[in-house]
């Protein structure tokens, strides 16, 4: 099948007005698209004169985005043209294509962006499994070097910076993401989560007035190096974890405080009463019971005048975890709230 070329020229190729699209053909899903150069020459790239005298010309095979779910590829006939001027290194070159694409490139400009686009969305299978759909054949290789080509954003120092960690393989590798928290905005990431990396990119970024951290110590000796001057505040996520973390704490040490809700009445509708109805899961409960088995356990050894080493030995448990239940009185002091822990406080409170 043939169409009206002219339209093409408007339509498809708007904004691209250095083509002459001469024949369009359709056939097997891909619309073949015939066009050459439409200008009488073009500027020598080197001497930037302009020449009309054609040297030669060759065919340039480029993708382009696809047209109603059918692939598009444009045969282009390339001019090579006589650069005359005598005081010019250049004896020819080729006919510029500076809307369509770029030199030695395979595909449209266009249809690079396309692609870089799914790829910074996508990656390369997900976004080579999309594109296929759409019309466009290409591998996730060449959709992750579409990735890799845009130049890394330039920032400027921010004002209020983030300092969190994050694995890289969960629980294996950690690495340290500093973000602006103002424009909530990946600044940079650092290979490890200690002090000294922070420290020195603090030294090497001044500017920094406000550092929202988490609250690990490496965090606070780096950037008490690195920025003296800058306040430290904890983030809020780690406010809202750590106050997570100490209520659920104190609600299972007090959890014996809770009353046993009273049986339910039975009704018409209940089987008769002795039928086991579905098991109810108590996690709680069974790590309460757990502690309470272990705490009995141990305390019954240590009445049998076996040493806390002893113990631990015959148990297979760790030395401070047999001291732990041993110096429990009750079993709900071994839950974590009851543990006293040594604090810098200490000498104060007297
Ligand atoms: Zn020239």
């Amino acid at each position: 099948m043939q169409a009206d070329s002219s339209l093409w020229d408007s339509f498809v190729f708007g904004g691209i007005d250095e083509l002459d699209v001469t024949v369009v053909t359709v056939a097997f899903g891909t619309v073949d698209v015939t066009a050459k150069g439409r200008g009488a020459g073009a500027a020598c790239p080197d001497c930037g004169r302009f020449s009309g005298r054609v040297h030669d010309s060759y065919q340039r095979r480029l993708k382009d985005l696809p047209l109603g779910g059918q692939s598009v590829v444009i045969r282009l006939t390339v001019r090579r043209f006589i650069c005359g001027a005598g005081d010019c290194p250049r004896r020819t070159f080729a006919e510029p294509f500076a809307r369509l694409t770029t030199p030695h490139a395979r595909f449209t400009t266009r249809l690079n962006h396309v692609l870089e686009r799914v790829g910074l969305a996508l990656a390369g299978r997900a976004g080579a499994r999309l594109v296929s759909q759409l019309g466009i054949n290409t591998g996730r290789m060449t959709l992750l070097r579409r990735v890799m080509a845009p130049p890394d954003p330039q920032f400027s120092t921010p004002r209020v910076l983030g300092v969190d960690d994050f694995a890289i393989r969960r629980g294996q590798t950690y690495s340290t993401v500093l973000t602006c928290q103002e424009t909530h905005r990946v600044v940079d990431v650092l290979p490890t989560r200690e002090a000294g990396p922070l420290a020195a990119w603090l030294a090497t970024h001044p500017g920094v007035e406000i550092i929202c951290r988490d609250r690990a110590g490496a965090y606070a000796e780096g950037a008490r190096l690195g920025a003296p001057d800058a306040l430290q505040v904890a983030d809020r996520f780690h406010l809202w974890q750590g106050l997570g973390r100490a209520v659920e704490t104190c609600v299972a040490a007090h959890r014996q405080c809770l009353r046993a809700p009273a049986p339910p009445q039975p009704t018409s509708t209940d089987p008769p009463p002795g039928t086991p109805g579905p098991p109810v899961p108590d996690p709680a409960g069974r790590r309460a019971q757990r502690k309470k088995a272990a705490h009995a356990l141990v305390h019954e050894l240590l009445a049998q005048g076996h040493s806390r080493r002893a113990i631990a030995r015959h148990l297979g448990w760790g030395l401070n975890t047999v001291l732990r239940y041993a110096r429990a009185t009750h079993w709900q002091d071994t839950l974590r709230e009851n543990r006293p822990r040594p604090s810098r406080l200490d000498p104060y409170k007297p």
